[in-house]
């Protein structure tokens, strides 16, 4: 019985392009009880594996949290064992607006302590006490009103490219960071303000917006499903798009593009630009946003030292990276001192406190 992904992404990417065939990206999340983890990611696995299902998931004591490129002649047969599962039947399914199959390259189902890494303790507040779900259209109205203070719950990378106008967006690395820099800006005004929060998919602020009733905020709302969901909306029904430049994804794609505005700038250079890209050095990895011109002459690369590394032979670059720590510790997301253009609100704020 094979449990696991065996093929590696190159075989798989042959795979897809052969089949010729059209995948659907799809997310979606539940908060349950699951008795035992172990065992529902192996049942997870199996049918989705049947099924030439691809994606990332996590599955915890607390739920399932999935990104996933499912066949599109599959979905019917993806749907049908989905509502074979008592809390996953009719579970919102949020699919992308464009497509790209080879979103993903592999299934991985992992069991982790939470869904999310929300840093929260969850004995500490009822996490069910949640705040009121609306859709598009009452999201459009609650927006505009003047009493309602609408907070992007998504990290400085991802708003930085896309966000609802006039949104707060905190200059974050983590969710866990965000909670308390809105909490303290709100303060003063936790019965009389709306709180409007959003995220990608609405999973986000399922936590956020119970911790915020729990802090004693009294008028929490939520855009239900997230701002995939949102778009899908606006396209269907017609109704005025509210969003600005593109929706950050994980996956290959990266974003998808909401509207034509380019918010964000070339970490590089300071040209508009919109376009996340992995700097090619192995041992940097940073992620940033790059415009052609400097893609081209950058060879891909964050900096011109990355450069030199990027263009030594793969066993050489090997040798350099022995003893060095991984290059997570080094760079957070999409910060890096040497990109003269990448926002970093933070510091101005320190600026401002001397
Ligand atoms: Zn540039
Ligand atoms: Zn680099």
């Amino acid at each position: 019985m094979q449990l696991y992904n065996n093929l590696s992404a190159k075989e798989r990417a042959e795979l897809i392009a052969q089949a010729g065939k059209d995948r659907l990206t799809i997310s979606f999340y539940a908060y349950a009880k699951i008795g035992n983890p172990e065992i529902f990611r192996n049942h997870m696995f199996l049918a989705w594996n049947e099924l030439d299902v691809l994606g990332r998931i996590y599955v915890a004591h607390e739920g399932i949290n999935a990104q996933l490129s499912v066949p599109a002649d599959h979905f019917k047969a993806f749907k049908m064992h989905l509502d074979s599962i008592s809390f996953l039947e009719n579970v919102r399914l949020n699919i992308a607006v464009e497509h790209d199959n080879f979103a993903f390259l592999k299934l991985k189902v992992k069991v982790r302590d939470k869904i999310v890494a929300d840093g929260l303790n969850d004995d500490t507040f009822d996490v069910r006490n949640i705040g009121i779900h609306v859709d598009a259209e009452k999201f459009n109205a609650l927006i505009e009103d003047e009493n309602t203070v609408l907070v992007d719950m998504r990290n400085h990378y991802e708003s930085e490219i896309g966000h609802f106008k006039n949104a707060v967006t905190p200059d974050v690395d983590t969710f866990r960071e965000s909670l308390d820099i809105i909490e303290a800006d709100l303060k003063d005004h936790k019965e009389d303000k709306n709180l409007v929060m959003y995220c990608t998919g609405g999973i986000r602020c399922e936590k956020a917006s119970a911790y915020y009733k729990h802090k004693g905020f009294i008028n929490v709302f939520q855009l239900d499903g997230g701002i995939i969901n949102y778009v899908r909306q606006i396209n269907e029904k017609g109704l005025e798009n509210k969003f600005i430049g593109k929706n950050f994804v994980f996956d290959q794609r990266r974003s998808e593009r909401i509207s034509d505005d380019v918010i964000a700038h070339c970490h590089q250079c300071g040209n508009p630009a919109d376009l996340h890209t992995n700097c090619a050095n192995e041992a940097c990895h940073l992620l940033f946003i790059q415009c052609e011109d400097c893609k081209e002459k950058m060879e891909n690369c964050c900096s011109s030292t990355c450069m030199e590394i990027n263009r030594l032979p793969y066993e050489a670059q090997k040798e350099l990276r022995k003893g060095q720590g991984n290059s997570n510790d080094i760079f957070k997301k999409g910060r890096a001192d040497h990109l003269p253009y990448k926002k970093d609100l933070r510091n101005i704020f320190e600026t401002l406190k001397k």
